[in-house]
């Protein structure tokens, strides 16, 4: 089977579909990240992207790409959570009604603010039901169209956008640190990095306990895990795509992992010093660098892109409290 790829064109093409509809988010500075990993750090803070996390950008750009009677038809997905809202937020931006498929066990903020944007949920158990099946099953029932959270042109594409803004504000970086679930983020980040800072080192970081990316890049073919338990609620995925894996086994140097507890302190570091509320798995790229998971060479310029902020406050509340 031959894969068409995403490509850098794509990204640019997703840039003018999502302009003026998806914030262009700030870039952040910090000296005490600086002082801490002896680099130049610039975060992307996506975490104040609209619905709260980059997957907006995706959601919307696929569904922007439907034919109008794709659109007609409406469009279904699933997703243990951001992309959930992403597609029940572009949805009702587009006028196109949407079903979503969820975890009985996805946070409680994620479930109830995709309700509230409009979508229909559906849930199922994580732990003995396939996802998949699942959502092809009501797909051949209701004739919507799938878009699934990662592996798709239009996802990958849209999410590369965040990369791109994030050279094109800053300058050319020595390293990009991306957060990995099922490799959409990663993917378009790499696309852009390589367009527009060929030497910049692209680095995806996972959940250690979640580290099937880490195990298809060292093994060259996509590998299948154990369903994970980690706080990085959105890297947990089983597998990367067939696309994002193409993507990333060729334009990504390597990936990384980081622990629970490296998590927590980096979540709490945003709090207490940057003053910006960040969910646990938008944390992995920063906790690579900050928690020494990756070491970098002194006054590197390191791109970091902050995925999302999307932390029910009850849990949000332990984390900061834990010594
Ligand atoms: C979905 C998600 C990720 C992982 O993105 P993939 O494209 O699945 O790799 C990372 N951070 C947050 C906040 C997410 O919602």
């Amino acid at each position: 089977m031959s894969l068409v790829l995403p490509t850098y064109d794509d990204v640019v093409h997703a840039s003018a579909t999502i302009k003026g509809v998806a914030h262009r988010t700030p870039v952040m500075t910090s000296r005490t990240a600086d002082r801490l990993s002896g680099a130049q750090m610039f975060f992307k803070c996506e975490n104040l992207q609209r619905m709260g996390a980059f997957k907006f950008r995706g959601g919307y750009n696929a569904i922007a790409n439907l034919t109008p009677e794709q659109k007609r038809a409406g469009v279904i997905t699933f997703s243990s959570g951001n992309h959930a809202q992403a597609i029940a937020l572009s949805g009702r931006l587009l006028n196109v009604a949407t079903i979503i498929i969820m975890p009985e066990d996805a946070p409680a903020a994620k479930k109830a603010a995709t309700e509230e944007y409009g979508a229909t949920v559906v849930t199922y158990d994580r732990y003995t039901q396939n996802r998949d099946d699942i959502a092809r099953q009501m797909q051949e029932q209701t004739g919507m169209t799938l878009i699934p959270p990662y592996d798709h042109l239009h996802v990958i594409a849209g999410q590369g956008t965040a990369a791109k803004e994030l050279i094109e504000d800053v300058g050319e970086l020595d390293y990009l640190m991306v957060c990995l679930g099922g490799g959409g983020l990663l993917a378009g980040s790499a696309l852009s990095a390589k367009a527009l800072s060929p030497n910049c080192k692209v680095y995806g970081v996972e959940p250690e306990a979640g580290n099937d990316g880490q195990q298809s890049l060292r093994k060259g073919e996509v590998v299948r895990i154990e369903p994970p338990r980690s706080i990085a609620d959105g890297a947990l995925t089983l597998y990367l795509g067939q696309l994002t894996f193409g993507v990333i086994k060729r334009d990504v140097t390597d990936i990384v992992t980081v622990t629970d507890p490296q998590l927590v302190k980096t979540m709490k570091f945003f709090a207490e010093r940057m003053k910006i509320v960040v969910e646990p798995t938008g944390c992995l790229g920063a906790a690579a660098i900050l928690q020494g998971a990756l070491a970098i060479p002194k006054d590197a310029r390191v791109g970091v892109i902050l995925s999302g902020g999307n932390v029910d406050l009850k849990e949000y509340a332990g984390f900061l409290s834990q010594p």
